[in-house]
């Protein structure tokens, strides 16, 4: 569905991303691992459109993305849902929700039922539809920023970090609800330092370290790897 092939980004003269190779299967959950600083956030923006690479192809479908317009890739069928939330504090909960929706704003009633799958996955939502989003809770508000991508109806959805600064009772749903709508049928690419819950979802994942990918393989693979587990889980 997603393959970006010998992929360099620069800032400046410095080289953020080096040589990325990366598959994402239709239906998968795949899982990007590294710490603070490995380039996580920058390929993100890659495949977004936020940042041109310097080098590189980037493919879904039969598109080609690199060279294409953010609003064109999301229109495509990327949707990212960036780290920090993003949303608007003063706006309500409905309203930032709807945001995502702009894309097929001409689509009343197909938004009007994405809106209900979203309340569904995130039944909370629609008991403080109407506060304000900077009122909610840090979890809470994490599922509006998951729920506004799910509106934009991604078929590849991008998660940067989303556990970031959670509760682990909080972060431990949030890693269910990502699985819940993978299995509803959204393709996810997820990145995580929150290694060991984000690999026990995955269906595959690749480990970042200074913008270079240095290691992948599917689940069961990567946490029974003695330097996945020693670097990235701790045990
Ligand atoms: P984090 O989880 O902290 O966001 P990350 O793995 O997502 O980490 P990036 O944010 O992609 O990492 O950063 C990768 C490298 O690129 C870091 O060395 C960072 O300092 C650098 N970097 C990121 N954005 C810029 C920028 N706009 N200009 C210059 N350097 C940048």
């Amino acid at each position: 569905m997603l393959q970006l092939k010998n992929v360099d980004v620069h800032y400046g003269s410095f080289k953020a991303l080096n040589n990325i190779s990366l598959t994402v299967d239709t239906g998968g959950l795949v899982v990007l691992l590294g710490a603070n600083g490995a380039g996580k956030s920058t390929l993100f923006n890659t495949i977004s459109g936020l940042n041109k690479p310097s080098a590189g192809n980037i493919e879904f479908e039969d598109k080609i993305l690199n060279g294409m317009k953010p609003s064109a890739i999301v229109n495509a069928g990327v949707v990212q849902c960036a780290e920090g939330r993003q949303l608007f504090p003063q706006m309500s909960v409905h309203d930032n929700l709807m945001l995502g929706a702009y894309v097929h704003r001409r689509d009343k009633d197909g938004n009007r039922k994405r809106l209900n799958e979203v309340l569904e996955l995130f039944p909370i939502l629609e008991e403080k539809a109407h506060q304000p989003a900077g009122s909610l809770s840090g979890g809470q508000q994490q599922m509006v920023a998951i729920g506004r991508a799910m509106m934009s109806r991604p078929r590849l959805l991008m998660l940067d970090e989303p556990s970031l600064g959670l509760a682990p009772l909080v972060v431990k749903q949030m890693f269910e609800t990502i699985k819940q709508i993978n299995s509803l049928g959204t393709t996810v690419l997820l990145a995580e330092q929150n290694a060991f819950a984000a690999l026990k979802i995955a269906t595959y994942a690749y480990v970042m370290e200074n913008g270079q990918l240095v290691m992948d393989g599917d689940r069961e693979t990567m946490l029974g790897n003695e330097e996945v587990r020693k670097a990235y889980i701790g045990a």
